[in-house]
This record gives C-alpha cells, sequence and structure tokens, in this order.
C-alpha cells in the first residue's frame, strides 16, 4: 500500500478531512508518518480551507505507535515535528477517533484543537507498561489539557479509560452518536458557526504539582511499579510540564524516552509483547484447515469446567455441561452465576448482559445432548482411566470432525487419544485456574493430532480471547514442568530452615507476582501432594522430595481452604500471618530426614529457586516441546506470574548471562549433587559455544 493510499486528503466545503487508512489498527508506522507529512503539505495548496477533520477508517483510529520500531534509530524527532505542524495549523484541527486510541494514537489527538470520539472509544496511555514513558508528546501536551495529577494517574493507571472518563479527564470534547465521519463533519461546522478558531493544546500553561502530590505519585510507583524506572521518569516528565516551555518539555521527553528503551524492564516488555504474538505462528505444519466453531459441549462441571464454560458464554458461543449427577451441575451453574452476579455488581457487565451468557449454558446429563458439538473439552477429575473411558463413549457421541480436547494437567494426552478411534481430533486444551480470567491456554499436541484440530484448537484460543502456547506432550507440558524444580528448591530451603516468608518475600521483591509456597497455600497443599503421590515413580529417589508438602498435608494444613497451610489465614480474609506451628512441623520433619539447619543469603534462596526452572527451559527447547524460546517465555509471564519486565525465564537468561547461569548450575551441583542439579545439554553447548538463544534458534531453522 501506498503513502498516499494510506492517508488521503478529502474535502467537504471548506473542511479539508485527513483520513488514513492502515489495516489491521492503524499503527502509527514509518508510511502513515510519511502520509501525514504529506497530507500537511497538501492542506497548504488547498484554497478556502477553514478547518481540518482527522479519523481513521477500519476498526480503530491510532491504535499506538509502531513498537518494532522501537529497536531501531529514534524516531520521536518525526513524531514531534509532525504532531508540531498539526497543532501549529492556522484553523481548527479536530480529531474523530473510534476503537482503542493507545499512546502515540491518542498523543496525536492532543496536538489537534479538539477531540471528539464514537460511544465505545477506549483511550489509554500504557506505556509504563512497555517500560518506557510516552514519547509523542503525551507527557507534556495531556498535564496542559488536564494537569498533573489526572495525568500521572492515566500514565501509571496505565489502563484504557472510556469515553465517559475521558470526558470527565477532560481531554474529550464530545461524544458523537451515529455516523462518525458525518457527525464529526457536522461537529466541525457547528465550531465554525460558532466562531471557533484553533485552541492549541501547547499554548496553555499548567499548574505545578506540589511536592506531596508528586512524594505520593512516587509511593505508588514503588508499589505499583517495583523494580521498574519508566513510572518514576514519567513523573519526572510530567511534573516538568509546568515549567518548561513545550517544546524544551518535548526535548526532555525525547531525550527520557531513549533511555527508557534500553532498560532491561524496556527490552523484557517489549519482548514480551511481541512474544505473545508470535505464538500463534504455526511452524511446519502440514495441509488441514481449522474448522469452524458455533458451539461446545463441556464433560464436568467442577472448578475448570464452569470456568471454561464462562469462556464460551463470554464469546457468545453456546455451551453444553454434562456432568454424572443433577446436583453437580446444579452446583456448577450456581458458581457461574455467582461469577457473573459478581461481574454485575463491579459494573463489569449489565444485568441483561448476565442473563444472555447464562442463557448460553446448558446442561445434560447424557453425552448426547454434545452430538452437534464442534468442540467439546473434558475436564473431569485427573484420573487416566476414567478419561479414557469418556474419549471411547465420544466415539460414537460426538460428531464426526469435532474437537476433542482434555484439560488434564499431568497425564499424557497420546495415551487419551488412543481410547479413541479418531486420535487426530485429540488435543490437550490446558486451562488455567481461574479459566475464566486466566489468559494462558497451553495447547498440548500428540504425535497422532492433526494440522486441522491444530488449527482449530488455535481458533478456539482467539475465539476464547486466550493466549496459546503449542506444546508438545511430555509429564507438565511446560509451566508446570519448570516449577517442578523450582517448587522443590523452594521447599527444600524452608526444610533448611528459612521460613516460608523469607522465600516468598525474595520471590517476590524480585517480581514473581506471588511467593510458591503461598501459590500452594492458595491452590491447595494437597493438591500438590496428591500429584506427588500419583507420580512418585517419575521423581528421582530423593527422600527429601516435596515433604514440606507431605508433613503439612499429614498435619492438616491443607492451604487457604482450611486456614492454614504454610502461613495461617483469618477466616474470610487471604492476607498471610507467620504460623509457628508451620514452622515447627517443618522443623520436626527436617530432623526426622536428617536435613541440616542453617541460614540462607536471598541470593541463594533466589538462585536455587530460579536456576533449576531456567534450566529446564533450555531442555524444554532443546527437545522441540515448544516451537520457540519466546513460547516458553509466554507461558511463565501469562500463566505463572513471572515479571513481564523480566521478559520470562528465556529472555532473563539471556540478561543474567547464560554463562553464569551454567557456573550457577555447576556449583549447586558440587553442592547438592546431580540428582537435581545437571546443567541443560543446550545451556552447555550454548555457553560453549558462545551463541546466544535466537542464533541458535536460526541455526536450527535453517537446517531443518
Ligand atoms: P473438579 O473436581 O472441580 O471437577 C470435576 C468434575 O467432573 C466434577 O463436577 C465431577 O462430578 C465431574 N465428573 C467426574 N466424572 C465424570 C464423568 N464420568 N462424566 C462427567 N462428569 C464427571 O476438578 P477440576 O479442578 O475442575 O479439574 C478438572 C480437570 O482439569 C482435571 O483433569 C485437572 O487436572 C485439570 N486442571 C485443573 C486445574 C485446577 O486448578 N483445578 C487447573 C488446570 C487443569
Amino acid at each position: 500500500m501506498t503513502d498516499q493510499n494510506i492517508v488521503r486528503v478529502e474535502q467537504d466545503g471548506d473542511i479539508a478531512v485527513i483520513v488514513v487508512n492502515n489495516p489491521p489498527v492503524n499503527t502509527i508506522t514509518a508510511a502513515v508518518r510519511s502520509g501525514l507529512d504529506a497530507a500537511l503539505l497538501q492542506l497548504a495548496t488547498l484554497p478556502g480551507i477553514r478547518a481540518v477533520l482527522l479519523r481513521c477508517e477500519g476498526s480503530t483510529f491510532f491504535s499506538g505507535a509502531d513498537i518494532g520500531e522501537f529497536n531501531g534509530p529514534p524516531r520521536e524527532a518525526e513524531y514531534r515535528e509532525i504532531f508540531g505542524r498539526l497543532e501549529a495549523l492556522s484553523v481548527p484541527v479536530v480529531a474523530a477517533m473510534h476503537g482503542t486510541v493507545l499512546g502515540g494514537g491518542l498523543e496525536i489527538t492532543l496536538a489537534c484543537h479538539y477531540r471528539v470520539a464514537a460511544p465505545g472509544t477506549r483511550f489509554g496511555l500504557p506505556e509504563v507498561t512497555l517500560g518506557i514513558i510516552p514519547g509523542g508528546g503525551g507527557t507534556q501536551r495531556m498535564p496542559r489539557l488536564i494537569g498533573i495529577e489526572k495525568t500521572l494517574e492515566l500514565i501509571l493507571g496505565a489502563r484504557p479509560v472510556d469515553t465517559s472518563q475521558a470526558l470527565a479527564l477532560g481531554f474529550l470534547d464530545e461524544v458523537i452518536e451515529g455516523d462518525l465521519a458525518a457527525g464529526a463533519l457536522a461537529y466541525v461546522r457547528r465550531l465554525l458557526a460558532a466562531g471557533a478558531g484553533p485552541r492549541r493544546t501547547g499554548a496553555r500553561t499548567v499548574a505545578p504539582a506540589s511536592a506531596e502530590m508528586l512524594a505520593r505519585f512516587k509511593a505508588q510507583a514503588a508499589k505499583q511499579y517495583p523494580n521498574r524506572v519508566a513510572p518514576l521518569t514519567a513523573i519526572e516528565v510530567v511534573s516538568a510540564a509546568a515549567t518548561l516551555p513545550l517544546s524544551d518539555g518535548l526535548l526532555l521527553e525525547e531525550r527520557l524516552v531513549n533511555v527508557a528503551k534500553r532498560t532491561p524492564e524496556s527490552r523484557g516488555s517489549v519482548h514480551v509483547f511481541f512474544a505473545e504474538r508470535e505464538t500463534r505462528k504455526l511452524v511446519g505444519l502440514g495441509a488441514g484447515p481449522a474448522k469452524p466453531i458455533h458451539s461446545a459441549g463441556i464433560i464436568g462441571a467442577g472448578t475448570m469446567g464452569g470456568g471454561i464454560a464462562m469462556c464460551f458464554a463470554n464469546a457468545g458461543v453456546p455451551v453444553t455441561l454434562v456432568d454424572t449427577t443433577s446436583e453437580a451441575l446444579q452446583r456448577g451453574l450456581g458458581v457461574i452465576d455467582k461469577n457473573y452476579q459478581s461481574m454485575v455488581k463491579r459494573g463489569r457487565i449489565t444485568s441483561e448482559e448476565k442473563d444472555r451468557r447464562m442463557g448460553l449454558v446448558s446442561t445434560a446429563l447424557d453425552y448426547s445432548a454434545l452430538a452437534q458439538a464442534d468442540v467439546i473439552i473434558e475436564a473431569v477429575f485427573e484420573n487416566m482411566e476414567l478419561k479414557k473411558k469418556i474419549f471411547g463413549t465420544l466415539d460414537n457421541a460426538a460428531k464426526p470432525g469435532a474437537l476433542l480436547a482434555s484439560n488434564t494437567s499431568t497425564l499424557d494426552v497420546t495415551e487419551i487419544a488412543r481410547a479413541t478411534r479418531r486420535p487426530g481430533d485429540v488435543i490437550g486444551t490446558h486451562f488455567f485456574s481461574p479459566a475464566n480470567v486466566m489468559p494462558l491456554l497451553e495447547l498440548v499436541r500428540t504425535e497422532l493430532t492433526s494440522p486441522a484440530a491444530i488449527r482449530t484448537a488455535m481458533d478456539l484460543a482467539k475465539l476464547l480471547r486466550k493466549t496459546p502456547v503449542l506444546a508438545r506432550v511430555c509429564y507438565g507440558f511446560v509451566g508446570n514442568r519448570m516449577m517442578e524444580g523450582y517448587a522443590r528448591e523452594a521447599e527444600r530451603i524452608v526444610l533448611e530452615g528459612a521460613t516460608p516468608r523469607q522465600v516468598d518475600s525474595v520471590l517476590e521483591q524480585w517480581g514473581m507476582a506471588m511467593g510458591i509456597l503461598a501459590v500452594f497455600d492458595m491452590a491447595g497443599v494437597d493438591v500438590g501432594v496428591n500429584v506427588h503421590t500419583a507420580n512418585a515413580q517419575r521423581y528421582p529417589p530423593d527422600p527429601t522430595y516435596y515433604q514440606a508438602d507431605f508433613a503439612l498435608v499429614e498435619a492438616g494444613r491443607l492451604g487457604q481452604k482450611n486456614g492454614k497451610g504454610y502461613y495461617r489465614y483469618e477466616a474470610g480474609d487471604r492476607a498471610r500471618h507467620d504460623d509457628p506451628e508451620a514452622l515447627a512441623i517443618l522443623q520436626a520433619r527436617a530432623s526426622k530426614l536428617g536435613v541440616r539447619r542453617r541460614a540462607h543469603s536471598e541470593q541463594e534462596i533466589l538462585e536455587r529457586c530460579l536456576y533449576p526452572l531456567l534450566n529446564e527451559g533450555f531442555r524444554i527447547l532443546e527437545e522441540g516441546v515448544v516451537q520457540r524460546a519466546s513460547d516458553i517465555d509466554v507461558v511463565w509471564t501469562s500463566g505463572y506470574g513471572f515479571p513481564r519486565y523480566r521478559g520470562g525465564p528465556m529472555f532473563y537468561a539471556e540478561e543474567l548471562g547464560l554463562k553464569t547461569l551454567l557456573e550457577g548450575m555447576n556449583r549447586f551441583r558440587k553442592e547438592y549433587g546431580a540428582m537435581h542439579w545437571e546443567p541443560a545439554p543446550l545451556l552447555v553447548e550454548l555457553v560453549q559455544k558462545g551463541l546466544s538463544l535466537s542464533a541458535w534458534e536460526s541455526g536450527r531453522s535453517s537446517k531443518s
């Protein structure tokens, strides 16, 4: 598409309309900028123009800047220049927005003189989530429009706001009902009729922020964004809008956004941003088109079945829940109803919407109700014989070509697939709890899964708004397999004398959303014990293995569900309290096992927990369980609370230095033996050859 096609200037009487069409989401790419540049030149040649309207075609107004340019030379000067020329026009300039207007997309409108939007438009400055600050003038123009306090709330909040919030904040002038193009033109005509002239944001001044206000925002940033500098930089640059003229403020912004782009937090966050878009790309998959999904069935109306049913209902797809008893079905429906009810209470959906979604969920005791389903997801107890029996039954119950999925977390999907006469249609769909909330979906293909089934499962993920990661069958798939060594060390360290709080605090201060022992309490310590009991033969002969879990469960400490696990919990409250009783149980188990008690440095806790996790990632990659290293990063950042700003385990391993990781593994190997600390062969190879992961991956793909 040429720049002229992307940006064109139309004329409607004495109004010039700049129309942009850069599918799919009107990203402000270099071509858009050069098109805008040409459009601004063209405006000067049009006689009798009294106003300019800027709008976009397609699903949204400018969705944002081109994040792909972050790695290249700085582009802010181009943005500054074009936006500055727009602002300097001698006639009123109006932006008409729709869709999702983020970052640079919103910043260009601040350089316009008036802003209108279609109902449902969402606006935001989410740059800090990418480790940077707004770099298209947002830090200087937004405070001039709405003040420093509201600007910082918007930037630190990093979440899009809707039209009513935008009106209240004061950067939106009007909501245009009906056809936006026509309504915006009518708005411009009204402006002209009222004699309105240009209204330049840059010409306004802004009151300085008080020291108390800035201290409050800094405290908020430290709490909300630990370990990150971009939010603090944003506070500094936004507050400078009160003292610097626009041109100087824009230069300060430009300088600091370019410093921010080079920080590990920005590189990590941007890496995850692109990694999430990459997971859908299928490498070397044979032919076989995806099949449409218009209806779904779920077997098992428990915790996961209910959550997955909500995902379908949220997507507007009718779904039938099947369970063995009416009580189980009623209980399942009750939980779904309660969840929707709480969404209504929080204003997330209307009660009509709740009714509509509940109306999409039906129940049945008989598999014949699944005869028309395009996809059937099994979510019954984690028991191989039961699952095989169910898949055998589905052979007759499901229509030919239906996608047959299992939500198993640990069982061999190939064995489940072999229980049917159509193993090509079988795939693992590993949802995370709560399934209606968590974005990750591990798709587990067997050697028998057909390309069509894989593509259909990818479409399923899109339909349910999940981030899919395609994996091959192995114990624990990607996430749980990597968690094994991480959790093992955390448990071993508490047997050695550190408190659960010490271990969890180190992990949380480093950036994990929740320390692993607190996670166990939340999920149920007994759940882990059951998995370990069922799979004991898989684990190395280590008498201390997961013994902290076993000791607590034997003492009746199941976690949050009965108010005591690694911590103690008050009724109705999830706050963790240290519990001497738990410590005594752990100490007793340690002395029974002959584990030497000692003090641990924070560094040791962190390295012992993280290194096995990272190391396992290299094994997973080498075995070809995932398509690419960054898929592992997505699993951990979207499903396991690994900090996005550290880029995920594989990205972080490289930031840390593969040599450092290998040396650490070898150091712990000497201390604790080869049973758990054998470095992954791929890690050793990369260090020996001095190769990066991406160099290794491109070497591998050129060989295949
Ligand atoms: P659950 O115990 O909450 O629910 C299981 C449901 O299956 C129950 O309602 C039960 O009545 C029903 N059921 C049992 N046999 C059945 C049959 N023959 N036909 C129809 N329904 C039957 O279990 P859950 O936590 O929802 O787990 C379900 C699956 O999801 C398991 O394979 C589990 O490993 C996996 N999983 C669980 C989680 C989690 O956090 N709970 C996370 C990921 C995956």
